[in-house]
């Protein structure tokens, strides 16, 4: 690939960089990327540094890096242009080595933490990895903290929404996941919940966001709400007056 090639390769970096978690603002100019640091999850805009560092038989070979402002941190990944017309181009975050989400809420039972953990981890390395390990921690959530009744989980995810135990804006993004997952396409993804099949751009880290918003719905929310109960019966005992009843 030359220069002319590189430069309007680079135009489409923006997608590489969001399905490796590192987001794109469309609206910018190439020298005004929009990243989402891996670090500390700062958005920022950035004019990322290049350096070539050679060819090979196969790919261009550059080195994209910057600085995050807000923690100071290094982010570097490798960018491959492929010398092949029309092949895409490849990006690989070399440092560091995963993109970080919110810290796991301590009231995320431990199995369930396990495999969101190890889904972030993998993330960069591997979609198809991430995307099945949490497909595998929905289909927990939904069976034994939704309730709903072991099946498929496209046909789980079904049953979550007719029961309106959601928040209409968990329910929208829960069902966009089988619309983002092409669950008709990849009927495997609702069968074997757990397979490591091809993912749609997107879908791994869309899975992730919607897992943090089932964590508050399922664990943290309710593990508040009993706090503040329990704080107000501790006052109400104080006064000598009865607890509140329970729902
Ligand atoms: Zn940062």
């Amino acid at each position: 690939m030359d220069r002319a090639g590189i430069s309007e390769a680079r135009c489409k970096l923006g997608e590489e960089l969001v399905a490796k978690g590192l987001t794109y603002n469309r609206e910018s100019t190439r020298r005004e990327i929009l990243v989402h640091c891996p670090h500390c999850l700062t958005s920022y805009k950035v004019d990322v540094s290049t350096a070539d560092i050679g060819w090979d038989k196969d790919y261009t070979w550059q080195v994209h890096h910057q600085v995050c402002p807000a923690c100071n941190r290094k982010i570097v990944f490798f960018a491959m242009y492929p010398k092949t017309p029309g092949m895409q181009v490849v990006t690989r975050l070399a440092y560091p080595k995963g993109v970080s989400r919110k810290p796991i809420p301590p009231e995320v039972p431990s199995k369930i933490a396990e495999d969101y953990h190890e889904a972030c981890l993998v993330l960069t390395d591997s979609p198809k990895a991430s995307a099945a390990l949490s497909r595998r921690c929905l289909q927990i959530i939904l069976r034994e903290h939704a309730n709903v009744k072991p099946q498929d989980l496209r046909k789980e995810i079904d049953e979550v929404l007719a029961s309106k135990q959601l928040p209409t804006y968990v329910a929208e993004n829960i069902d966009a996941i089988r619309q983002v997952g092409n669950f008709a396409a990849h009927p495997i993804k609702a069968t074997n919940s757990g397979a490591i099949v091809e993912v749609e751009p997107g879908e791994a880290e869309w899975s992730l966001d919607v897992l943090e918003e089932l964590f508050d719905h399922y664990f943290v929310g309710p593990a508040q709400a009993q706090k503040k109960r329990d704080a107000l019966n501790a006052k109400l005992a104080e006064s000598r007056k009865p607890p509140l009843k329970t729902p």
